[in-house]
């Protein structure tokens, strides 16, 4: 058993009180690799945003998770040697499936669980979202649930269809559960084609798809059941077209990728969503950079040379998100 605070570690308690009153959002950077690692840590460390480190089942599968929790934990150092005084940097499991999952997490060091039982009946994820919150808690590691259903293919978590958050649901989730956030599903999804062109109306100038607009109503509803309960997104890429443009250009393929717009999820970050989480982003600038790099540099075969490239890119992207749309800079002196 390792408890997160000796790793330096912070669960999402205060995080969120702060950002809930403070109108803004904290940023949830998925990381599968030490360029990703690297990229989130010096872009929180320089704008100095508190940040939440995700990983996924399909992380720890890829990467290891004795690896993953001590390049966490290595962060957390590394933050300190970029002048961050005080970082405050929380471990987070994304997706957890089962109590096993979970319970192995807090053992292991992670400050904060998911627990997803989403797609089970309801009264079955209240038992099993309790079950972990129980556990959790004697450790004082944060438990975030969700409730409703997104829509969008994200490692292991998938669904063709989206069910909105059922607002006359939440208090009584909440009260039962004790869990301490709520994710809820208002229309955001996961992956990088968050949208059918069916659902989609298509921009006449750049021949582009728009997407249809979040269920704002449905956020006010549950914001109005439970005052001050902190709320997060899952799957709120923007898929920037630049990104997508440039792996098209240099070879992808990725037709119609179609994310959230920047301005929507501005507009949420200011009311009680105090996390939102941002992955494909950072696949599309990940990508966009190696395909650039390789198409015009068709000898380069040294993998710093292009991951290097990725790195910087993905850096501009989460100062960016940080500053320009979440709004969590100077939140973490
Ligand atoms: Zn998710």
């Amino acid at each position: 058993m390792v408890s997160y605070k000796e790793l330096g570690l912070v669960n999402t308690r205060e995080m969120f009180a702060k950002a809930i009153k403070g109108g803004y959002a904290i940023p949830a950077f998925n990381f599968n690799n030490m360029e990703q690692l690297q990229a989130i840590i010096k872009a929180a460390a320089e704008t100095k945003s508190p940040v939440i480190l995700q990983v996924s089942k399909g992380a720890r599968n890829y990467a290891n998770q004795t690896l993953l929790r001590y390049m966490a934990q290595g962060a957390v150092e590394y933050a300190k040697e970029l002048g961050w005084e005080h970082p405050q940097i929380c471990l987070h499991l994304d997706h957890g499936d089962s109590f096993e999952l979970c319970k192995s997490c807090v053992d292991f060091g992670f400050s904060s669980v998911m627990i997803d039982a989403s797609s089970l009946p309801y009264e079955e994820n209240i038992a099993l979202t309790k079950k972990v919150v129980d556990y959790a808690h004697q450790f004082d590691v944060t438990v975030e649930a969700e409730l409703g259903v997104l829509a969008g293919v994200e490692d292991e978590v998938s669904s063709a269809v989206s069910h909105y958050t059922k607002p006359e649901e939440v208090v009584d989730f909440a009260t039962r559960t004790g869990c301490d956030s709520l994710a809820i599903s208002i229309g955001t999804s996961h992956g990088a084609y968050k949208f059918t062109p069916e659902q989609c109306t298509r921009d006449p100038k750049t021949g582009r798809l728009v997407p249809p607009p979040l269920a704002f109503d449905v956020l006010d509803a549950v914001m109005e059941q439970l005052p001050g309960f902190p709320i997060v997104l899952h799957g709120s890429s923007s898929v920037p077209q630049e990104y997508v443009d440039m792996i098209n250009q240099y070879g992808g393929k990725l037709p119609d990728a179609v994310g959230i717009p920047e301005e929507q999820l501005r507009k949420a970050a200011k009311s009680a969503v105090c996390k939102i989480n941002i992955d494909s982003d950072s696949r599309l600038a990940f990508t966009a950079a190696v395909r650039k790099v390789l198409a015009e540099k068709p000898g380069e075969f040294d993998p710093r040379k292009y991951c290097g490239v990725a790195r910087d890119y993905m850096e501009e992207l989460y100062k960016h998100k940080i500053i320009n749309v979440l709004g969590s800079d100077g939140k973490a002196e």
